[in-house]
């Protein structure tokens, strides 16, 4: 797949890559419940390949909050649409609970994947020669 060969956005994001060379590791490990529970929730300072640091200026990281606001919202409609599509009779506090546990159980993974967005936007692939 074009989409996922090295050197676009998708592979760097979704294979935790860094933005600028897709060669070092951009969180310290691929497992964002791990990331979490060591309390080692900070991505790498820079890159171990090429170098780059990726806190491209002081408070960088606050705009990884949209991305992650929007990836929580989207999965809130999802999960409300999928469990009101499954169970209509189901009580509205459940619902709210359910779709709430679901977007706590998922948010180690959307705090990983929005700074990883949120660097590619400003990042460009540049392969080393
Ligand atoms: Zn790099």
């Amino acid at each position: 797949m074009v989409i996922l060969n090295k050197g676009s956005k998708l592979y760097s994001i979704l294979f935790n890559l860094c933005p600028k060379c897709h060669e070092g590791r951009f969180w310290k490990t691929n497992n964002p419940f791990k990331n979490i529970l060591l309390k080692n929730s900070e991505s790498s300072i820079s890159c171990e390949t090429c170098l780059i640091k990726y806190e491209l200026e002081i408070g960088f990281w606050y705009g990884a909050m949209y991305i992650s606001y929007a990836i929580g919202v989207a999965l809130m409609l999802f999960l409300w649409g999928v469990l009101s599509f499954f169970f209509p009779l189901m009580d509205v506090l459940l619902l709210i609970s359910l779709v709430v546990i679901g977007i706590l159980i998922f948010s180690p993974i959307n705090y990983h994947i929005s700074r990883l967005i949120w660097i590619n936007i400003f990042i460009k692939y540049q392969p080393k020669d």
